[in-house]
């Protein structure tokens, strides 16, 4: 939610998210085991029936003896792999600081050492904001405050709109895209529904008490304004769901056309202050909400403008200022809105800072420390299989034309794989390091970023580059470059373990493999062709078909109650759903292929088949705060783990078979009513 460049989070790239809840991490919990051979059979309830709750059966012991930690909105198995990586960064950045033996060490180090200077940081107070916070009571016209919101981008501070650079969806080239902005709590609904009023009001109470602290004139008042003009823009914003429809978000328009439509704001000289001079297309993602946010700057008062601004930029730059800044910060983001009872440690915040701010500079180290080579060479013949396997699964579809289909596979054997870590590095060198300056390291590290992005606008994509770095504990699929990524970070157990049962294996990240896949023919994915491009290349039968199963799919999800009186947003979650199902068939099918025709072993009493499955639910044990799980139900596009368990297998005929699961269980569907997509 600070500043309003998204940075390295590209527009279509789609995350499996296994850390949904981005949040504190805890590195107390010991290694989680996954008994001899990748299941941890303690974990499992038995007392569940697989039908009635196969999350609970496959979870239950594990959910019933574990606790959150104080400092976390969550645990589970991904957050637990996120724990392990962050200890192993520490140990690294730690010996950077320790011993900066090249620039990059001192970088990493210094900007480490800056953050845990904590006696320096105390000392300084609120100095660092002054000169910030005069510059946003010198603005004295709409226009230059306007130029003002623009160079936020650049640095600490928030703008009304949302610059993103991301490869054009219909040209081979990175574009700039302008969207909505301006909210400072998860979404639009956070101030348009009774469900959030108690949050909206904490909201308040912490927009006053922000204002306290910098001592700013009439708190009370000025919050009461700077909640109007959020909720006004709440109200313009466009909801979750529509947001990610690519046909939707995709208008092109030159900066004049933009001039016309949004006139409120001068463009030009909006796009010259960040740094894009002679710009003269950009392209609008939410366009409606763009006009009316513009629209609604004009009728604001600047005075409204400027309290606003100066509440967001102390927010954004809060974590780096004294403790009373952090812990009034917390006490809204961590604790009124996740319901996290405690601050993270300072160590785990500063090597966020460090993973968040160099992350290539950090994961190169990493990877070199903790990613055996071995593991790629498995993973890259685990892809193979998997693609081998969806091929497969496409050429038998019985609903899809021959046309569709060898449009389908055209755009499948053309999908790049990207495993472990990037062949070529970031450059970080210029970016200027101080130890003993934390505010300016942020406010540089971030202008670095912006200026690093812009600078890929109207050239072409670099299909190497990757979005995510290599130590996440996450992969992602590259809608407008067609391809598939795996870091470092995710391939550690239980996700991926070269010592684990296959089954093991393909229940875990053999779903993650096939996850990402299936997002390229997902109800988004399937509208971009081979080459990356937002092209339609199926037949109108064969997308009506389509539409109308995925339509059965988001209406089994509209069905489930995600966290007490809050229903999962079937539209909202769509894609990520159908690539959790996709993901799950196409696995079981790869894991069937490679048993060569001989019938799978049977350890500990379990065939394959449960092996599998039950690998699959443990990579999703876990649980959440309930008010965690209501900021992902409202603004994120995975679904509640749960139910990314009790989703997909449903779903599924091969757990009906591996589990026995008959009519009267729960979670039983006609086979009639099963839905498979692909
Ligand atoms: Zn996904």
């Amino acid at each position: 939610m600070q500043g309003s460049f998204i940075g390295r989070k590209t527009l279509l790239a789609i995350s499996v998210s296994l850390l949904a809840l981005t949040g504190p991490a805890s590195s107390d919990s010991a290694k989680p085991s996954f008994g001899t051979w990748g299941v941890d059979l303690t974990s499992r309830d038995q007392s569940v029936k697989p039908g009635n709750s196969f999350f609970d059966y496959a979870n239950g012991a594990y959910l019933a003896r574990t606790e959150i930690p104080a400092d976390q909105a969550s645990t589970g198995a991904g957050r637990d792999v996120y724990n392990l990586t962050q200890d192993q960064l520490r140990t690294l950045i730690e010996a950077s600081a320790a011993n900066p033996s090249n620039a990059t060490a001192a970088q990493i180090g210094g900007l480490y050492k800056s953050f845990m200077d904590e006696a320096g940081v105390e000392a300084l107070d609120a100095k660092p904001l002054t000169a910030a916070l005069a510059a946003v009571q010198a603005a004295k016209t709409k226009a230059e405050f306007a130029t003002l919101m623009a160079k936020t981008h650049v640095g600490f501070g928030s703008s009304l709109f949302a610059l993103q650079v991301d490869a054009d969806a219909k040209s081979p080239l990175s574009t700039l895209y302008i969207g909505q902005d301006g909210l400072g709590m998860p979404d639009r609904d956070y101030y348009l529904t009774a469900q959030f009023k108690p949050k909206k009001e904490a909201y308040e109470a912490f927009i006053v008490r922000t204002f306290k602290l910098i001592n700013y004139a009439a708190p009370e008042a000025n919050a009461k304004a700077v909640l109007d003009l959020e909720t006004r823009v709440a109200e313009a914003s466009w909801a979750a769901a529509d947001r990610r429809d690519i046909d939707h978000i995709y208008n092109p328009m030159t900066v004049a056309a933009l001039q016309a439509y949004a006139p409120a704001i001068d463009w030009r000289n909006y796009l010259d202050t960040i740094g894009a001079k002679g710009l003269q297309k950009v392209v609008l993602a939410e366009k409606t909400a763009v006009q009316k946010i513009a629209q609604l700057f004009a009728d604001t008062p600047l005075e409204t403008l400027k309290a606003w601004e100066a509440f967001r930029l102390t927010v954004g730059a809060s974590p780096f200022l004294s403790k009373r800044f952090v812990d009034s910060e917390f006490e809204f983001s961590g604790k009124a809105l996740s319901g996290t009872p405690a601050n993270r440690p300072r160590w785990k915040r500063g090597v966020s800072l460090v993973d968040g701010s160099i992350g290539e500079a950090v994961g190169r180290e990493y990877v070199s420390r903790y990613f055996p080579p071995t593991s790629k060479a498995k993973m890259d013949a685990l892809v193979a299989n998997l693609k081998t396997a969806m091929a497969a699964r496409i050429q038998t579809l019985s609903w899809m034309s021959a046309q569709t289909k060898a449009q389908a596979q055209l755009k499948l054997a053309k999908m790049k794989v990207m495993v472990g870590y990037p062949i070529k590095w970031r450059d970080y060198s210029t970016l200027k390091i101080d130890a003993k300056d934390l505010y300016g390291n942020v406010e540089r590290a971030g202008a670095f970023e912006f200026a690093y992005q812009l600078g890929k606008v109207g050239k072409p994509v670099d299909q190497e580059e990757w979005g995510m770095t290599p130590q996440t504990v996450n992969a992602y699929n590259g809608g407008l470059e067609n391809k598939i990524v795996f870091p470092a970070g995710i391939l550690q157990a239980p996700f991926f373990n070269p010592d684990a049962d296959p089954a093991v294996n393909y229940g875990a990240i053999g779903a993650v493999i096939g996850h990402e896949i299936t997002h390229g023919f997902d109800d988004q994915g399937r509208k971009i062709d081979a080459t990356g491009t937002l092209r339609d290349w199926w037949t109108a039968e064969d997308a009506k078909r389509f539409v109308a199963e995925a339509d059965k799919l988001a209406a089994q999800f509209d069905s489930y109650e995600g966290v007490p009186g809050m229903h999962i947003n079937g539209k909202l979650t769509l894609g990520e759903n159908i690539a959790d199902l996709g993901g799950l068939l196409v696995t079981i099918d790869a894991y069937h292929t490679s048993l060569g025709g001989k019938p799978a072993p049977v350890i500990d009493g379990l065939t394959g088949d449960q092996r599998l499955l039950l690998a699959y639910a443990q990579a999703w044990r876990g649980k959440a705060r309930d008010d965690a799980l209501r900021v992902q139900m409202a603004s994120d596009p995975h679904s509640p783990r749960k139910f990314r368990v009790i989703g997909p297998t449903r779903n599924v005929d091969t757990w009906y078979s591996a589990f026995d699961v008959k009519p009267a269980d729960k979670y039983f569907l006609k086979p009639e009513d099963r839905v498979h997509v692909w």
